[in-house]
């Protein structure tokens, strides 16, 4: 009989033998029969790096996080995508999720039952990552994000053609196009861009520049300079270029024009910045036809628009969702 599924600090899908926890939300020392799991190296997911005992990522993630971490991590399994561990009573097999370099869903087989956690996924293929795996299972415990009618995203392609137009029209107008984002994932996406469509040098602040070497490394190829280095810092100041930076505004260079990249921007405006709806993240009719595809007995929805999304997957689907149910009890879960 399947035990539990549910929220306690982490995903929590404990069987009869084993206890699995998916994306901890914290470091903190975490009963030792507890095996971690780590879906991708966006900082959100990583806490469970920072616990002692024996987690499990796929080789790309653990390499991004050291290199934005540029910390060794210790007790960590590497897992490639269609790769199985086999517990006492349990298999958990690595899925694509199609969110970034390394990104993966985690699927755990019993004998009794199969369930899919997605992580963060992404539906359609981009210029650095494929689509999201489909497999069907059990109980599927799904991200909703972008779970509500309102955000459906252009094609990607379409929103290709939109970044190269406004960044020449930037450069033609003397200006430094200057994407803020997050160190990994996105920055790649649009280095790749400019790298494919523009014939532009594309300059990255240091932690993009440490996690770009990831990538190379993983044979996706990256074409950038880092502005830390003389080249960077000099065609940044004097050269017709684009600049990819998490920065903070302060330290922008004096003639950017700013634009971020995210699937906010379907609903939201940003105040000084050009803003695009580049995601990598699924949004809503992704969600749908992926859970169509997967076709579950139960959805579970951990994040985002939880009811909104598990009240359309019923009306159109006509199966069972509903918001992750958080687990109370303190004796299945003793943190300190
Ligand atoms: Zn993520």
């Amino acid at each position: 009989m399947l035990d539990r599924i549910g929220w306690a600090n982490g995903i929590l899908i404990d069987t009869d033998r084993t206890r699995l926890l998916f994306d901890p939300m914290s470091g903190r020392r975490l009963p030792s029969e507890c095996s971690v799991f780590i879906t991708h190296a966006h900082s959100d997911h990583t806490y469970g790096f920072g616990t002692t005992g024996k987690k499990y990522s796929t080789r790309e993630t653990l390499a991004i996080h050291k290199a934005l971490r540029k910390r060794e991590v210790k007790n960590v399994h590497t897992i490639e995508l269609g790769e199985s561990v086999k517990f006492d009573d349990v298999e958990v097999k690595a899925l694509n999720a199609g969110h970034m370099l390394g990104s993966c869903q985690f699927e755990v087989k019993t004998s009794k039952f199969t369930a899919i956690y997605t992580g963060d996924i992404n539906c359609v293929d981009t210029l650095t990552t494929k689509a999201a795996d489909f497999k069907s299972c059990d109980y599927l415990i799904v991200e909703g994000t972008y779970g509500h009618p309102s955000y459906n995203f252009p094609r990607r392609s379409t929103m290709y053609a939109d970044i190269i137009r406004w960044t020449m029209t930037e450069i033609k107008n003397g200006k430094i196009p200057t994407f803020q984002v997050y160190s990994s994932g996105k920055p790649q996406e649009v280095i790749r861009l400019f790298n494919v469509y523009a014939n532009v040098p594309v300059v990255c602040s240091p932690s993009i520049s440490r996690s770009n070497r990831v990538y190379m490394d993983c044979d996706v190829r990256l074409e950038f300079l880092d502005s830390s280095t003389p080249e960077g810092n000099r065609t940044l100041k004097h050269d017709d270029c684009v600049y990819v930076t998490t920065g903070h505004s302060d330290h922008l260079p004096r003639k950017a024009s700013r634009a971020v990249a995210t699937g906010w921007a379907i609903r939201e405006a940003f105040r000084k910045s050009t803003a695009f709806p580049l995601s990598s993240h699924a949004d809503f009719d992704q969600l749908i036809r992926f859970v169509s595809q997967v076709n579950p007995r139960k959805v579970y929805i951990f994040t985002g628009y939880t009811d909104v999304l598990a009240r359309q997957i019923e009306y159109k689907l006509g199966i069972e969702a509903g918001p992750l149910p958080t687990i109370t009890q303190t004796k299945l879960f003793d943190f300190n």
